[in-house]
C-alpha cells in the first residue's frame, strides 16, 4: 500500500509546480513566505543597519538583530553566539583562520572524516599548510557512516580540533555528535560540526549536541543564498581574534591602534547581508511552523519508498546507510551518473550527478561520481514515481 505523503506544502513553492525537484541537498526551493520577506526587506523596509539615526534604519537594525534571536532559538543557542556569514563555507574558513591561527601549531593534529564536504577539508588543509599541523582522517563503517569508535581511537593529546558533518551531503548518514563531542573534549580537542544538511532535517539544540562550533547555510534551509550562520560558544568567541577587518567590527580606530567590538559584531566586518538575515529568519519561522521533525519524517518515508522501488534493479547500487536523512546516492553499473542525470531531466526529474564536493568520499566508494536524489518538505510520492520511471528508462537506453 502507498504510504501517504504527510506534508502538503508544495503549493507554497512557486518554483516547483510538477517538476520532480530532487536536488534539495544542493539547495532548497523557496516558499512564498521567504520570497515575500525578501521583497519587503528590499522594498518598503529597506535601509542599512547599525548606523542610521532615522527610524527606518533603527527598525531594520531591530529586525536584523531579531533574526539573530530567531536563528539562535532555532538551534538552541544565545543570540550573541550567532555570527552571520555568507554560508557554511565561510563559517568554517572563519574558524580555521581566526581560531585556527591562534590555537594550532606545528605538530598539532586536526581530525576530519572520510565523508567530509570539500568546505570542511580545504580550510583545514590551508591551516595545516600554514602551521605544519597534521590532518587525520576517521574511517567509515561499511555502509558509509562515520565509524565513531574508530574516530575516537584517532584522538591524541595533540588533536586540537575535530571537524565533522552532522549529516553527510552524499550518503545522508547522521553522525553521533554527542558521543564524539564528549570524546573530543576528554582528549582536550574542540569539535566543529558542519550542519548544512542537518539543519533542514533534524531538531537542533547546541547544548545537547555538545559541539563548540556549528555552521549552516541558509539556502539549504529554505532561505536565501549568501547567508548562513556560525555558532560558537561565547567563551570561545570572546577569545577569538578578529578575522576580517572593516566597518562595524570595531570599537575605536586610529592608525596606530584599533580596538574591536565584542562578538558577534567583531566577526561581521562591513555592511552585512541585511536582507539575507531577515529572510533567513522568515525561513526559520516557516520551518518551525511545520516542524523540522515532521519534515524529517516526511523525507524519511519518501526515501524508504524510493529505496524499496529502486532496490528491485540488481544492477543498481544504493549507497549509504538505510536510515539516511533525506539523501540517497546511487550508481548504475556501467552508466555514468551524468547520463543518468540527463535522461532523468528529460522526464522532468532533477537530481545531482557528480562528486558532490566530496572527492575523498568518492575515492572511498570507488567511483568517480554518483547520482544523488535528495528530498525536501515539498517532495511527494509523484516525485518518487517519476524517479523510478526515469531509472527504468535509463536501463532501457543502456540495455
Ligand atoms: N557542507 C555540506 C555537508 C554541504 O552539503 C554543503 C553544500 N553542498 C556545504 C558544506 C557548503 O555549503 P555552502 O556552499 O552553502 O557554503
Amino acid at each position: 500500500a502507498r504510504i501517504p505523503a504527510a506534508l502538503d506544502v508544495r503549493d507554497q513553492f512557486p518554483g516547483i509546480g510538477d517538476w520532480a525537484y530532487l536536488d534539495t541537498a544542493a539547495t532548497a526551493q523557496k516558499p512564498q513566505a521567504v520570497i515575500d520577506a525578501i521583497a519587503r526587506a528590499y522594498g518598503p523596509d529597506y535601509a542599512t543597519v547599525h548606523r542610521g539615526v532615522y527610524a527606518r534604519s533603527a527598525n531594520m537594525t531591530e529586525r536584523y538583530e531579531a533574526a539573530r534571536e530567531t536563528v539562535g532559538r532555532f538551534i538552541g543557542a544565545r543570540a550573541d553566539e550567532i555570527i552571520f556569514t555568507r554560508g557554511a563555507t565561510e563559517g568554517i574558513n572563519l574558524i580555521a583562520q581566526s581560531w585556527g591561527n591562534a590555537n594550532i601549531a606545528a605538530g598539532d593534529r586536526i581530525l576530519l572524516t572520510q565523508l567530509e564536504h570539500h568546505s570542511n577539508i580545504v580550510p583545514w588543509r590551508l591551516l595545516a599548510d600554514r602551521t605544519g599541523a597534521h590532518i587525520d582522517v576517521a574511517p567509515l563503517t561499511p555502509d558509509g557512516a562515520i565509524d565513531t569508535p574508530a574516530l575516537i581511537a584517532l584522538l591524541t593529546p595533540r588533536t586540537k580540533i575535530v571537524a565533522i558533518a552532522h549529516v553527510s551531503n552524499v550518503l545522508g548518514g547522521i553522525a553521533d555528535v554527542p558521543t564524539i563531542a564528549a570524546a573530543a573534549h576528554a582528549a582536550g580537542a574542540k569539535l566543529l560540526v558542519d550542519g548544512c544538511q542537518a539543519a533542514p532535517r533534524l531538531a537542533l539544540d547546541m547544548a545537547a549536541l555538545g559541539a563548540d562550533f556549528y555552521v549552516l547555510s541558509g539556502h539549504k534551509l529554505y532561505g536565501p543564498t549568501g547567508i548562513g550562520i556560525l555558532w560558537a560558544r561565547a567563551d570561545l568567541l570572546a577569545a577569538m581574534p578578529p578575522w576580517q577587518g572593516g566597518g562595524a567590527m570595531i570599537e575605536s580606530v586610529a592608525f596606530d591602534c584599533v580596538t574591536y567590538a565584542a562578538p558577534p559584531l567583531r566577526f561581521e566586518a562591513g555592511t552585512p547581508h541585511i536582507v539575507g538575515a531577515v529572510a533567513l529568519a522568515a525561513a526559520v519561522d516557516w520551518v518551525e511552523a511545520i516542524g523540522v521533525e515532521r519534515i524529517h519524517a516526511h523525507e524519511t518515508r519518501l526515501l524508504a519508498e524510493a529505496r524499496a522501488a529502486l532496490a528491485g534493479d540488481n544492477r543498481l547500487i544504493l549507497h549509504g546507510p538505510a536510515d539516511s536523512a533525506g539523501i540517497l546516492s546511487f550508481s548504475l553499473d556501467g552508466v555514468h551518473p551524468h547520463d543518468i542525470g540527463t535522461i532523468l531531466d528529460e522526464g522532468g526529474v532533477a537530481i545531482r550527478a557528480g562528486h558532490h564536493c566530496a572527492q575523498p568520499l568518492m575515492a572511498w566508494l570507488g567511483v568517480p561520481a554518483t547520482a544523488r536524489a535528495s528530498f525536501g518538505a515539498y517532495s511527494n510520492a509523484d516525485d518518487v514515481d517519476k524517479l523510478v520511471t526515469g531509472m527504468k528508462r535509463v536501463r532501457k537506453i543502456f540495455g
